[in-house]
């Protein structure tokens, strides 16, 4: 390897997509670079994923980025609590030591 570049043939030789964890975590230098992975906004639990990873790629830590999606339920005028509620049920089955963040 001549070029750290040259990892990227790595990637090509098995088809693997890369997605740049910097721009990821909303620190590309130029600022418009941005992925989001996340399920189309139907319904309050999507809808509260969906700006939580927005919230992360604005820098919010884990229990910051829940509260962002509910500040966002509420600048929309959807129903908060209910995407509160969703926040709840989706924290019992992954992040149950934050719960106590949203009650
Ligand atoms: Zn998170």
């Amino acid at each position: 390897m001549d070029d750290w570049s040259q990892a990227l043939s790595l990637l090509r030789r098995h088809k693997i997509k890369w997605v740049d964890t910097a721009a990821l975590n909303g620190l590309a230098q130029d600022g418009v670079f941005r992925q989001i992975y996340a399920a189309r906004p139907t319904d309050a639990r999507t809808f509260a994923i969906f700006c939580h990873e927005v919230g992360h790629i604005l820098g919010s830590g884990e229990v910051e980025a829940w509260n962002f999606a509910l500040s966002q339920a509420r600048e929309f005028r959807l129903p908060a609590e209910e995407v509160k509620s969703a926040i709840r049920m989706y924290l019992v089955q992954y992040a149950p030591s934050l719960l106590m963040h949203f009650y």
